[in-house]
């Protein structure tokens, strides 16, 4: 068989009617696109998580007719859909019966059974849009093959199953159809739905061009690639061309949407190039994320990770101690948290905490559990509302200069923590969190626009 590239299509470029067709132009422009991976269409993910929170009958009511009012309007524009519509139909009646229960008693479980019916809606419509276009095209359910752990929220998937499954159920089907499947979910060894985490279908997307062996993924946004940061921020940002796997997946862990996080991880084990480009404007190129780049600039992008917890942690005990970090360390891997950035002193530590990461639920990992069992060791102090600043780059460790050049113009702000020196690709400002976008905007126009 030919070579294969997997094609991802997030939220906006499902949305609506116009967005679908834009995507299967692109599907169709490329006989090497063989699997097409698909987001919910805009808007129904973060319905979906509403519904999951639990709500009263008539906003419930509301919320889902939003939904069917989404689907619905593209599949009006498609001639025969009847049979599509009856599916969608008995879909939105899942999806009251999971919202009513959720109303009583919400669980993580409840929110990706619920949460994953937004991408299984988008995918059902597009087939159903290619198929009036005449293409041959199988609606593919991504739970058969997309095993995960049952973190609910933010599931890890099982990647050596995921490669035999895909042997055995996708790649045979790979010569006479084009699959259609969805992002951001999987299911666990009961059969139960989970997800990867908001923005999950990049991820998806990258663990199946893993899978696949294939020579290319693509994600297709709303933006025309990867730019020094994002562009809502910093109209005047501008886009990378070509940037190398460990500085976008720094730009990604850092809290760049436009990947989610873990997107780069399959990529970078098997050396596959991931295209970003606009759905809307597939003509006007994008950014290459590969291994080697050539020159790569000391300053590349600035990225922006908001809802970071501080926890300050003093103790004498720590004093000429050893094991103090051990032990806290393994109380916050017991409670599921990453730390992302720490310093110490002699008798305390300051850590920065994804409490909610790219979680589906938006549920905090920081609860009165976690607080209690650190209290027992230690004086405990929480600031919240803080935002990371990371400046990605390229052997930022071996240069001279670099902190004045970064910090000689943020003389305005209060940097609450710095992190330089472990990574040469990033240097890591904490930042009051309603600082965060005027320092970003302060750092681009001094190191991007000059
Ligand atoms: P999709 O639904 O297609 O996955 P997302 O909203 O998740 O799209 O990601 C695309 C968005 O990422 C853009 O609209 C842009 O605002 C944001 N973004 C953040 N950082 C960057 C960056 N460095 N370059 C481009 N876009 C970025
Ligand atoms: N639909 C999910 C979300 O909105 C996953 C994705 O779009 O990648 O987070
Ligand atoms: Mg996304």
């Amino acid at each position: 068989m030919s070579q294969i590239v997997v094609a991802k299509f997030g939220g906006t470029s499902v949305a609506d009617s116009v967005a679908m067709n834009n995507s299967a132009d692109i599907v169709l422009s490329n006989p090497d696109v063989k699997v097409v991976v698909l987001s919910a269409s805009a808007g129904v993910t973060n319905l979906l998580v509403a519904l999951a929170e639990g709500c009263n009958p008539d906003v419930r009511y509301e919320k889902i007719e939003q939904i069917r009012q989404i689907q619905y309007r593209i599949l009006d524009t498609l001639p025969d859909s009847n049979v599509v519509r009856e599916e969608i139909d008995r879909m939105l009646e899942n999806i009251t019966t999971l919202s009513e229960a959720s109303s009583l008693a919400s669980s993580l479980a409840l929110t990706d059974e619920l949460v994953s019916y937004g991408e299984l809606m988008s995918t059902l419509v597009f087939v159903e849009l290619l198929r009036n276009r005449n293409v041959d095209a199988e609606w593919f359910d991504v739970r058969n093959i997309m095993k995960t752990n049952d973190r609910f929220g933010r599931a890890e998937p099982d990647v050596k199953a995921l490669g035999e499954l895909c042997e055995q159920h996708l790649q045979p089907r790979l010569a006479n159809t084009l699959i259609i499947t969805q992002g951001f979910i999987g299911s666990e060894a009961q059969g139960r739905t989970t997800t990867l985490g908001r923005g999950g279908s990049d991820y998806t997307a990258a663990l199946l061009g893993e899978a696949l062996k294939a020579v290319r993924v693509d994600i297709w946004t709303d933006v025309p690639g990867i730019y020094t940061t994002d562009p809502r921020v910093v109209p005047k940002a501008q886009r990378i061309d070509e940037i190398g796997f460990e500085e976008a997946a720094e730009m990604a862990t850092f809290g760049a949407k436009i990947l989610h996080p873990a997107t780069l991880i399959p990529a970078v084990r098997k050396g596959i190039p991931v295209f970003v480009g606009s759905s809307k404007e597939p003509t006007a190129g994008g950014t290459l994320v590969c291994k080697k780049t050539t020159n790569p600039p000391l300053f590349r992008a600035l990225a922006l990770r908001r809802k970071q917890t501080l926890l300050t942690l003093h103790s004498l005990n720590m004093l000429h101690a050893r094991g103090f970090l051990a032990e806290i360390f393994n109380i916050l891997a017991s409670h599921n948290i990453s730390v992302d950035v720490i310093t110490t002193s002699e008798v305390s530590i300051a850590l920065t905490l994804d409490t909610i990461g790219s979680s589906t639920s938006g549920a905090s990992l920081l609860t009165n559990a976690l607080l209690t069992e650190l209290s027992a060791l230690c004086r405990v102090e929480v600031e919240e509302n803080l935002a990371l600043v990371a400046l990605i780059g390229n052997k930022l460790i071996k240069a001279r200069g670099v902190g004045k050049e970064v910090l000689g113009v943020l003389e305005p702000f209060n940097i609450r923590m710095i992190s330089y020196g472990a990574s040469s690709h990033n240097l890591c400002l904490l930042v009051p969190g309603d600082d965060a976008e005027h320092v970003i905007k302060t750092l681009h126009h001094n190191l991007f626009e000059q």
